[in-house]
């Protein structure tokens, strides 16, 4: 709709900053390094001012805050490295990131630098300056220490090497992953079960064979619906071998560079200094929670797969075990047969373009906001199947979202919420970017949830980002909080009265409130089985990191089997294509350890209503739009009027 996206921006008078003009068909190569090298440059400019010594902490502060957007201005050309369509822009911003990284580094382990933090900290009057301006001067003088300032020259020297390794081999290991895309060929009667479009979309080659990818809207319903359990068995080795043997060295030496770097900072492990800025706070708490966790869903786990193996064993009587490749299609087969959910009949209600504007519907009552697209050309963006559009609130705008929802060729294989520019109050408007790998056509139920968690991301980055403070813009929590706002938003996605005002199928019919009690049912089937197999994969991020292993296959087995209820599959090595041992290294705990907090946050919604206005706003401004301004734990209990418990998770758990 160009025309109500150019009156939009025409008549944007008030003091509110634009959006970034991004090239759209223009020069890509040139914008990229233009907008990289003037944002370093800014930043050594304020970083210059800050070091003429100022004693005055406010002048101090507010350079240093300039520097630091600048410098998340740089950091965000990682972003063109997993979505531009042109891999000569892809590489370049590979490159570009290895120079912010750089300097970043050099930043941390600038002596002058850290001493004009150091003498206000000290010999400053702090009481001029603000609740937030004293915890961006902690904050800063905490990272200076992390980063090893104190150190020798020659300890300085190989933490800088280090660093600069790490930030090599997390860029291997990611483009290993992306531009590896497997695939299996097999004859088209061996698509049996899956549904019509589906087949309909793999039609043989000349060669008489179907191809099926290890991208996801191949791999997901291909393990879901797809009968041959041999070709299942196929795929799921495909998939795991993504990325080997390139990646098993590459995480080796990331993890090397992790131990090294925790050690000549004088801790015990890199999960202790991974954990001193989170929630969880030190590297035993870790173990002792994936332990806790493992522990409560034992008996469940053990139950389900009991039904799984009883239900196999209806195709397959000499059955004795359930593989992993088995799991998602005989929970589908139990799911349908036992508590009558139909993953085939309930995809017919999810097309995608409904579910995206469903979704924002949904979002934009709850929270106040207002989506007005923003056409293609305006936007500017790098590709033509990116959907942008201005977010507002009370009539203002505040932030521009981009919706990269499909997959591509080099393009990131998963689902993630990225960075385009932190807001920061009257400076720049947040811009953030969803890129995920869905279907275009019908949407699986579970692929719909996932747009709603990632879309959680998508808002905290916006409504966090109104503030003064770079450091605070957006999901800038810590790190083991920032999925429970998108975990508690996926409760939205389960709710059969939010699910009625978007989910219809071709005939026009509203998926039925029947249908949807049926899927919360079967949904409860399978949390136990769930919550065990997240803890071997905590598991593995975790002792991968705490210390060396050899062979980090037959190690992540030994922990698939302490762990997981399934049993480990021959030949697979899954490590290498676990991206998360990168973005999250020791800490894929975060993920469990998140879902405590959002079932205790989710507690506070009566489950009746979940539009009520009163608590949604509460939630919007006392935990979304504070960004980081204080501790995760402090939002949570200020929102909850309490402190966050376990309770509510061992409830669900139980359920
Ligand atoms: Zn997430």
């Amino acid at each position: 709709m160009p025309n109500q996206t150019d009156t939009q921006t025409d008549t944007q008078t008030d003091t509110q900053p634009a959006p970034v003009d991004l090239p759209g068909e223009g020069d890509w190569l040139a914008w990229v390094s233009q907008r990289c090298r003037d944002q370093l440059e800014e930043a050594q400019q304020q970083v210059g001012l800050v070091k003429a010594g100022s004693s005055d902490a406010p002048v101090v502060l507010v350079a240093w805050n300039k520097a630091e957007t600048a410098i998340a201005n740089a950091e965000a050309v990682a972003l063109w490295a997993e979505v531009h369509p042109d891999a000569a822009v892809r590489d370049l911003a590979d490159d570009l990131s290895q120079q912010v990284q750089k300097y970043v580094t050099e930043l941390g382990l600038d002596r002058d630098l850290y001493a004009v933090f150091d003498r206000l900290a000290t010999s400053s009057d702090l009481s001029v300056l603000d609740a937030d301006g004293r915890r961006v001067l902690e904050h800063t003088l905490r990272d200076f220490r992390r980063a090893g300032v104190d150190r020798d020259d020659a300890t300085r020297d190989r933490l800088r090497e280090l660093s600069e390794r790490s930030v090599k081999l997390s860029q291997d290991f990611g483009r290993n992953i992306r531009d590896d895309v497997r695939s299996i060929r097999i004859a088209p009667e061996r698509l049996a079960g899956l549904p019509e479009d589906y087949r309909a979309a793999h039609a043989p080659d000349e060669d008489g064979l179907v191809t099926i990818t290890t991208d996801y809207p191949d791999l997901v319903p291909f393990i879901t619906f797809g009968s041959d359990a041999a070709a299942r068995h196929e795929l799921a080795l495909a998939q795991n071998n993504v990325a080997w043997p390139a990646n098993d060295q590459v995480l080796q030496d990331l993890l090397a560079v992790r131990r090294e770097t925790a050690q000549l900072l004088g801790y015990d492990s890199w999960p202790d200094y991974d954990t001193e800025v989170k929630m969880i706070g030190n590297g035993r708490a870790v173990a002792d929670f994936i332990d806790r966790v493992g522990e409560a869903a034992k008996e469940r786990a053990g139950d389900e797969l009991g039904v799984l193996l009883e239900r196999k064993r209806v195709d397959d009587p000499s059955a004795d075990a359930v593989a992993t490749y088995d799991s998602r299609y005989y929970s589908e087969l139990v799911r349908r047969e036992q508590y009558d959910v139909d993953g085939q009949v309930v995809r017919t209600y999810f097309p995608f373009e409904q579910v995206r504007q469903g979704l924002l519907d949904v979002t934009g009552r709850l929270f106040g906001l207002g989506w007005t697209p923003v056409a293609h050309e305006d936007a500017g963006t790098w590709h033509d199947e990116v959907a942008s559009y201005d977010v507002d609130l009370d009539g203002t705008r505040i932030g521009r979202i981009h919706l990269d929802l499909h997959p591509r060729e080099g393009k990131f294989k998963h689902a993630a919420q990225f960075d385009l520019v932190k807001g920061i109050a009257g400076e720049q408007l947040p811009e953030g970017v969803l890129v995920c790998n869905f279907n275009r056509g019908l949407m699986e139920h579970d692929e719909v949830v996932t747009l709603f968690h990632e879309f959680g991301h998508l808002v905290h980055h916006v409504l966090g980002g109104q503030g003064e403070w770079a450091r605070f813009s957006g999901v800038a929590t810590e790190w083991d909080f920032v999925e429970a706002p998108s975990q508690m938003l996926e409760e939205w996605a389960w709710d059969a009265d939010v699910l009625a005002t978007f989910a219809r199928n071709d005939a026009g019919d509203t998926i039925p409130a029947d249908l949807v009690g049926a899927m919360r049912r079967a949904e409860h089937f399978g949390k136990g089985l769930y919550a065990v197999q997240q803890m071997s994969y905590a598991a593995r991020s975790y002792w991968f990191h705490a210390g060396p292993h050899d062979d980090l296959t037959a190690y992540g087995d030994e922990l698939q089997r302490r762990y997981s209820v399934f049993p480990p599959l021959d030949g697979a090595h899954m490590h290498c294509a676990f991206g998360h041992l990168d973005g999250y290294s020791s800490g894929y705990y975060t993920y469990m350890w998140s879902l405590v907090i959002a079932k205790d946050l989710f507690s506070a919604f009566d489950p009746d209503d979940l539009f009520a206005a009163d608590v949604a706003r509460a939630y919007r401004d006392k935990v979304l739009a504070m960004g980081g301004r204080e501790d995760a734990a402090d939002l949570v209990a200020d929102f909850l009027g309490r402190p966050y418990s376990f309770d509510s998770w061992a409830a669900w758990l139980a359920e």
